[in-house]
């Protein structure tokens, strides 16, 4: 099932992880125009896709209502400020991709455009970071851990080239999976190496709803970090990225609405993202109610769990 949502639908685009504008406090804004995903991976930490178990309901939001609401945020946050287009999905699923970005590049401030995608649909469009997701160099393991016929490594690899001869940055972005495809991670250094890709290795987390790998488990920190350094000493490369390195820092943030712990009246408005949870709002903000049996439009007295980064969960 797929929600649209407009600014005529009154939901606000703060306050859900898997729709709208996330603020963790800093000059990049994540923005997220849809939670669709065209593949399945086998280790995704959203348990996104059309074979998710957890979400049956999808989110879509209107262009113009997401211009808008992003050009108000960064109007806060100061002259410098990335948006990185993200999603609990593939952003290149977004059927308004190309007019978001040339309407995010008209907001006076946005200094820069950065997208994360698994380079499965190819759009031209006009970023200056491509994130793109690159866990095996093997086409074979490369689509069974996309568990999706839309992998072909081969048009990723395309997909990276045609953005890198258009002068944007591309960076490679493998999760290393523990016992699935270490020797792969190599691979993938030297083939960004001699390409001039940048790198982003990603450390496997396991979650309660994310996908797993069965009787694989996640690496420490240390561990993961050891095998970095080794892996930079190898190839002669730095693999270890900082935010600094990114050019984020500290900036001011949209203001949190809720205190964790306060009894709150709001609306029921939408069906959560899991199966037992429904979207309330009030105060401006969308918050997902726990396990929730109300219909929509129903009001209910609700007691505040989580308010961190103006994501809020309520029971
Ligand atoms: S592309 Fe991303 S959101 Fe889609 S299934 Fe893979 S990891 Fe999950």
């Amino acid at each position: 099932m797929l929600i649209h949502i407009s600014r005529e639908s009154g939901i606000p685009l703060f306050g859900n992880i898997a729709f709208g504008i996330i603020d963790r406090g800093t000059n990049l804004l994540q923005v997220r125009a849809t939670s669709v995903c065209n593949i399945n991976c086998t280790f995704c930490s959203v348990d996104g896709g059309m074979f998710s178990q957890q979400h049956k309901v999808f989110y879509e939001v209107d262009c113009d209502y997401l211009l808008e609401e992003v050009g108000k945020v960064v109007a806060l946050k100061g002259n410098d400020v990335e948006i990185n287009i993200d999603s609990v999905g593939e952003p290149f699923c977004y059927p308004q991709l190309e007019k978001l970005v040339e309407g995010l590049r008209e907001i006076q401030c946005v200094k820069k455009i950065s997208i994360q995608t698994n380079g499965t649909i190819w759009k031209d469009i006009n970023v200056d970071v491509v994130n793109l997701s690159f866990h095996a160099i093997d086409p074979i393991l490369a689509r069974k851990l996309a568990n999706s016929p839309c992998m072909d490594i081969d048009k990723v690899k395309d997909f990276g080239e045609r953005y890198k001869k258009k002068g944007i940055i591309v960076r490679l972005c493998p999760v290393w999976i523990p016992g699935v495809n270490d020797t792969e991670i190599p691979k993938i250094i030297q083939y960004a190496k001699e390409k001039d890709y940048f790198l982003g290795i990603q450390k496997y987390e396991v979650y309660a709803y994310s996908r797993k790998h069965e009787k694989i488990k996640a690496q420490s920190w240390y561990q993961f970090y050891s095998q970095i350094k080794k892996w930079e000493k190898e190839f002669g490369l730095s693999l270890q990225v900082t935010a600094k390195d990114l050019g984020i820092h500290k900036a001011s943030r949209v203001e949190e609405v809720f205190k964790k712990g306060e009894r709150v009246k709001l609306e029921v408005r939408l069906k959560g993202w899991f199966k037992d949870q429904m979207i309330a709002v009030g105060r401006g903000r969308t918050v997902t109610v726990k396990d929730c049996t109300k219909n929509e439009g129903d009001l209910i007295n609700v007691k505040i769990l989580e308010t961190k980064n103006n994501i809020y969960l309520a029971k």
